[in-house]
């Protein structure tokens, strides 16, 4: 297809499902393992509440022990079945041969001067990626930023995780089990009731990979950590970022009704061609037009628009007024977030004017434009910054 072409065909819904559908078929064929142990049994975390009865029912047992497990599981934090206390010893026992509860390997951890921490998580697979935990620092809440993909294939050029080829995606297991693990590094178990303060309050996935090319076991473990029976974060606590896989957005509205962020970094598609790869297959127009269907958006609910500051290449004043003039009329945010270096890359961040001159310009439309303080750096778990995998290491 031409550029030309692209930009003026309007999708209609078929054309959305067979490009849906190819995302998916693709997504597939980097699935994660599957939730078996090596030794035969199976990881009862990151299944479905359906699932979860399934598995009592192939066990002989009543789907009443489904909803046990699910609280002990996702409310109480347990990983062991002998602290189930409401069930007998000898299920317990039954459970524990053919089950295990899981969570990801602690395979680094690194406290930044700021307090923020970065975990090194590793799966059964030797696969791992990094997960990062940004507290406030004024009050007691934070947000947890999960990783959707050991490596990424977008190759943003700002971005250290877009130098580490995409591996494999993650499972829903693998993603909700990293937000509880950092829960077990904080020990906030069980999970705090309806607005009772968390430590870890929300969920950005803004972590390595592009969610929306792993959806479905996103959407899974998304599903998981909004039941209110459990881990109980609701939607709007939750923020998905893509780097804009127009087909998916709508799904993604539709199907969860998370906040939606969107990596916009550039105005023109000359500029976005180069720095966002992706916008090649889904152009500025494409992007913006997707923004402006997302459901649930309003001003209580507004869309962010990520944008990373680069020196000289997308920070000008007349690149200030065009963001305007495209997102007009979207209830919005921009999130102004200064370049994040990591070793090799080769932009550098605009100075501080160019920052405040540019943000001013976006607040005089009406829009707010925080300028993201850089968090972590010093351990490299700001934004664009992980990776989990060294040039040259298998
Ligand atoms: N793949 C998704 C989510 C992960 S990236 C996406 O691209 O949206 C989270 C945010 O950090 C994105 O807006 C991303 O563009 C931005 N980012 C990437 N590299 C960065 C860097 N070096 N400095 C600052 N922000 C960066
Ligand atoms: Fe992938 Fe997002 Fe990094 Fe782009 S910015 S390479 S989409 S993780």
């Amino acid at each position: 297809m031409t550029a030309a072409m692209r930009a003026d065909a309007p999708a209609t819904d078929g054309l959305d499902e067979a490009a849906r559908a190819r995302i998916l078929a693709k997504a597939a064929l980097f699935a994660p393992p599957s939730n078996e142990l090596a030794d035969g049994r199976r990881d009862l975390v990151g299944l479905s509440r359906e699932e979860l009865a399934a598995a009592m029912a192939e066990i002989g047992e009543q789907p009443f022990r489904a909803k046990q497990l699910w609280h002990w599981i996702y409310h109480q934090g347990v990983t062991d079945f002998a602290a189930m206390a409401n069930i007998a010893k000898p299920l317990r026992a039954k459970l524990a041969e053919r089950f295990a509860i899981g969570r990801p390997e602690v395979a680094a951890d690194h406290l930044s001067a700021d307090e923020t921490r970065k975990m090194l998580f590793r799966f059964r697979d030797h696969e791992a990626v990094e997960t990062v935990y940004i507290p406030d620092v004024t009050e007691d809440r934070g947000a947890v930023c999960l990783s959707s993909q050991v490596g990424c294939t977008l190759s943003c050029r700002f971005c250290h995780t877009g130098t580490q080829r995409l591996t494999r995606n993650l499972s829903a297991a693998e993603i909700v089990g990293q937000f509880m693990a950092m829960r077990d590094a904080y020990g906030e178990w069980p999970s705090p009731k309806g607005e009772t303060p968390r430590l870890l309050s929300t969920i950005v996935l803004m972590g390595m990979g592009e969610p929306l090319y792993n959806y479905e076991n996103v959407a899974k473990a998304m599903k998981i950590v909004m039941d209110g029976e459990g881990i109980g974060l609701s939607r709007r606590r939750i923020t998905l970022s893509t780097s804009g896989v127009v087909p998916m957005m709508d799904r993604a509205g539709a199907e969860l009704g998370v906040n939606l962020a969107v990596s916009l970094h550039a105005v023109t598609d000359d500029v976005r061609d180069v720095i966002v790869p992706l916008n090649r297959k889904y152009n500025i127009a494409e992007l913006i037009a997707a923004c402006r269907r997302y459901p649930g958006a309003s001003n209580a609910r507004r869309i962010t628009f990520e944008y990373v500051m680069l020196k000289g290449i997308n920070d000008s004043e007349a690149d200030a007024r065009r963001l305007v003039e495209l997102i007009d009329g979207i209830p919005a945010k921009v999130n102004l977030i200064p370049f994040n270096p990591w070793p090799g890359s080769t932009y550098e961040t605009s100075s501080g004017n160019a920052i405040r001159r540019f943000a001013n310009i976006v607040m005089d439309a009406g829009y707010a434009a925080p300028v993201r303080t850089p968090r972590g750096q010093d351990i490299l778990a700001a934004c664009g910054q992980l990776k989990s995998k060294v040039a040259g290491a298998a």
